[in-house]
């Protein structure tokens, strides 16, 4: 008879084996799968039911060709995917991301993690994610539109508000979701608002929607400081990446009296001692969408670092918010050295996994992105309830709601880590909380 670990460590080769080359999808799996020894130790039907396997195969995978035309008539032809991971608790639900890195291991990967962070939130919410290689930098607002609308030609057929609910995440923000909500109106004949999240609050998107993954991702730090009896005031933060995410961190960091002094975007940083105006970025980014170097010819006390690595900056708290895998064992080390006491990923997997290891030997209080950054689908969990009733609340009331939903996940995942003999280790706590809840729904279904 194997044992439990050498069980764990075959489900890993299959996968691997399975799914050649998709390496942040075998990087994602590893680390959910790593945490559940003492799960299946503690309840041997997971095993015998083969639990884990289901949960490492997605349900369904869809891939389709994206042509539009660009602006000067030339025909160009993308892929799109969507993954539906797990709709054990819910819909399929996860973002769409437009980046020209895009493959299908990539939305694997995110709609694996989706998975165990829609399930943290205590939400009716299954997961799934999808997505195209475009590259939306540099194209008109004409381009955009026909891109998305050639994305949905194909898309619709495959979402709806009780099957699959589609959001954003990095290239696909409120104008992409306008053209691709115009697009499935016009072709399904119904105006079936729960079947994107994301929306514009005048036609029936959620206040704090925009703000709420950024928001979310400090609220689940401020949890994590306050359980070592510390808060952010007067604490020098850094903030890896200028777009939805990172905006809302560094104003929910301000509002809670901490300094912000970095912010980047893929092509350099932007380190400013006196710290971050925030009006300049948002403006630069959500307006004019700029590079952030031009930020400092308007600031001239701050410094522009072409390909500059941001976690070189001395902070107490480090928010990586830009990408997978942008923060490294070196940067961790890094980090630590000059003090750093508290991460939180506010992207999907920022630290490798031996930058995670660096900070749980140190001591460090660390908030992996399925927990840390689980506020952004939480409030569109919020937005599909808020559609569904044909109703829309006040910010101050969404708000509430998602400091409640972040607290209660902290507080999950802190007593699932003592409970399992891992205190602090927030990592094993978020895997397990999640993977239980999922599990039990998978059981519950008979064989699925
Ligand atoms: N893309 C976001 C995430 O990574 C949000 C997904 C959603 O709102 O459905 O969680």
């Amino acid at each position: 008879m194997p044992t439990i670990r050498q069980r764990i460590e075959t489900i890993y080769d299959e996968v691997v084996s399975r799914n050649p080359g998709e390496v942040e999808f075998h990087q994602a799996v590893k680390e959910v799968i790593e945490s559940l020894e003492p799960v299946v130790r503690k309840y041997p039907h997971y095993a015998e039911q083969k639990i884990i396997e289901r949960i490492c195969e997605p349900e369904r995978q869809i891939i389709f060709r994206v042509p539009w035309h660009d602006d000067k008539g030339e025909v160009r032809i993308n892929r799109g995917f969507r993954v539906g991971f797990n709709s054990a608790l819910g819909p399929y639900k996860g973002g769409l991301r437009f980046h020209p890195s895009v493959l299908l291991g990539t939305i694997k990967f995110l709609a694996f993690e989706q998975t165990f962070k829609n399930a943290l939130t205590g939400l009716p919410i299954g997961s799934g994610k999808g997505g195209s290689d475009f590259d939306p930098k540099g194209r008109s607002d004409a381009e955009m539109m026909r891109f998305c609308q050639s994305f949905m030609t194909e898309l619709y057929r495959h979402i709806g508000e009780m099957t699959d609910v589609p959001a954003g995440d990095i290239g696909v923000g409120a104008r992409e979701i306008g053209y691709l909500f115009g697009q499935y109106k016009r072709i399904t004949n119904r105006y079936e608002s729960g079947v994107l999240t994301g929306k514009s609050p005048s036609w029936g998107g959620a206040l704090v929607r925009k703000e709420s993954t950024g928001y979310g991702t400090v609220f689940f730090t401020e949890a994590m400081l306050k359980a070592k009896k510390m808060d952010l005031q007067g604490q020098t933060c850094v903030v890896s990446g200028s777009g939805n995410v990172a905006i809302y961190a560094i104003q929910q960091l301000q509002a809670l009296g901490a300094k912000v002094v970095a912010c980047s975007d893929s092509s350099g940083v932007i380190y400013h001692k006196s710290g971050i105006h925030l009006e300049t970025v948002q403006r630069l980014k959500e307006v004019e969408r700029k590079r952030i170097k031009e930020y400092a010819s308007e600031h001239k006390d701050a410094e522009y670092l072409e390909g500059g690595n941001i976690w070189t900056i001395p902070c107490e708290v480090a928010l990586p918010c830009a990408t997978q895998n942008e923060l490294n064992g070196d940067s961790a080390r890094t980090l630590v050295a000059n003090g750093c006491i508290a991460v939180a990923e506010g992207a999907n997997m920022p630290t490798t996994p031996e930058g995670v290891q660096v900070f749980q030997k140190a001591g460090i209080a660390f908030g992996p992105g399925k927990a840390a950054n689980a506020g952004g689908v939480a409030t569109s969990a919020l937005e599909m309830q808020q559609n569904a009733s044909r109703d829309a609340w006040s910010f101050e009331h969404t708000e509430a709601r998602l400091r409640e939903i972040m607290g209660n996940i902290h507080t999950d995942c802190y007593r699932t880590a003592e409970e399992f003999g891992a205190p602090g280790n927030y990592v094993h706590g978020a895997n397990i909380v999640s993977f239980r809840r999922v599990a039990e729904a998978m059981l519950a279904f008979g064989l699925i």
